[in-house]
């Protein structure tokens, strides 16, 4: 029979995070660590913005790159944080578009993308499925930013590097010496950086260093997602300094002929959102992690995240596959690191659920270990 399904959707393997989900629908009011998106709601506030955008009639498609308004307050708070004089913006449907988008103007097939180990899932997919080749540059079992290895693996092939900081499985927070140090080695080759802050908002002992910063060939992702819980609203922004507006003018172009535009009401209520301070939500969430790392520490192997909602776990016994299905067996919802890495070594939680619910996690998972 002829083959019908693309040869690019073998280059996709979506088998770790499916076995969870098909274990979790088994099971009642679970303790659920496995879910990458805020407990609390979209504030009230925001949830009016969309509302009366929507009612005000603006539901027809925008500008290709946002909104007029948007745009401008995007690149007025990234050239007040950056010094960048005239940076290109582009609104972008989540950072999941933004990377697709990005991913699609930069990578020729070969092209080589550095990329931390662990990492968040979807990059390897991505450059996988347009031909590009992923190296993967260990960061255990501390999950700092490995800028001597990164340097190494540099070659005539290398494309782009990815950082990704407050880290999503780690929740390690990259220092301002790392970030620096990577910079140097970026410009030394004239590397194109994409930096991927879809937490920067979530970030608990002080400020989240931005390798924008540092360096101007620096495409900047970030997103409405997690820092407003709006998750299905489905925006966020890629950001750069001039000299990369080719860059994001070629993303645009790709978006025109794909998504078309992030969601226009929504991106009303983005540009309220700008000014929302969630440092309320924030502060509940270091109390999350408070109470995470402590409750876990006497018995697990992790490090103490800096930021997100997560914590990279050692599995006790060494396999984080068969600690994952023990785990899930006694109704708790974690994610095998393999999912997130080229190692099983490890299991991530999300911590991003109700106070009380860690505190059963907590307890089912110290009988486990
Ligand atoms: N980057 C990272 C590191 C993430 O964890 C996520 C969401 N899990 C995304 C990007 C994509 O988020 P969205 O498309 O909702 O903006």
């Amino acid at each position: 029979m002829k083959e019908i399904i693309a040869k690019r959707t073998k280059l996709i393997d979506a088998s770790g995070i499916r076995k969870v989900f098909a274990l979790a629908a088994e099971l009642e009011d679970p303790v659920n660590f496995s879910i990458g998106q805020p407990d609390f709601d979209v504030p009230d506030t925001l949830k009016d913005e969309a509302i009366k955008a929507i009612k005000a009639g603006l539901n027809k498609y925008s500008q290709t790159a946002g909104d007029s308004l948007l745009k401008e307050k995007i690149a007025e708070q990234v050239k007040n944080e950056f010094g960048w004089a005239e940076p290109a913006v582009l609104v972008t449907s989540g950072v999941s578009g933004g990377l697709l988008l990005a991913f699609m103007a930069l990578i020729n097939p070969g092209d080589e993308v550095i990329i931390p180990d662990p990492y968040f899932v979807m990059y390897k997919h991505l450059v996988n499925m347009l031909g590009g080749k992923c190296v993967f540059v260990d960061s255990y079992p501390e999950f700092e930013l490995p800028v001597e290895k990164i340097g190494e693996a540099i070659t005539g092939k290398t494309k782009l590097i990815i950082v990704n900081s407050p880290c999503n499985p780690t929740g390690v927070v990259y220092s301002e010496r790392q970030i620096k140090a990577l910079a140097e080695v970026a410009a030394e080759k004239d590397i194109l950086v994409m930096t991927d802050e879809i937490y920067e908002r979530f970030c608990y002992d002080g400020d989240c260093p931005s390798i924008a910063h540092h360096y101007d060939r620096t495409l900047l992702l970030r997103g409405f997602s997690k820092s407003y819980a709006m998750t299905g609203w489905r925006l966020a922004y890629t950001a750069a300094h001039e000299s990369l507006r080719d860059v994001v003018e070629e993303m645009t172009k790709i978006q025109q002929y794909t998504f078309v535009c992030a969601p226009t009401p929504f991106q009303q209520a983005a540009i309220a959102a700008l000014d929302y301070d969630v440092g309320d939500l924030v502060d509940a969430y270091r109390k999350k992690r408070d109470l995470l790392y402590e409750g876990l520490k006497d018995k697990f192997e992790l490090i103490k995240p800096g930021g997100a909602f997560y914590a990279f776990v050692k599995a006790p016994g060494g396999s984080g596959t068969e600690f994952v299905e023990k785990a899930i067996a006694n109704n708790v919802l974690v994610i095998p690191g393999n999912v997130f890495s080229e190692k099983d070594t490890h299991f991530r939680i999300s911590y991003a659920t109700s106070d009380e619910k860690i505190r059963e996690g907590i307890e089912i998972l110290w009988k486990l270990a």
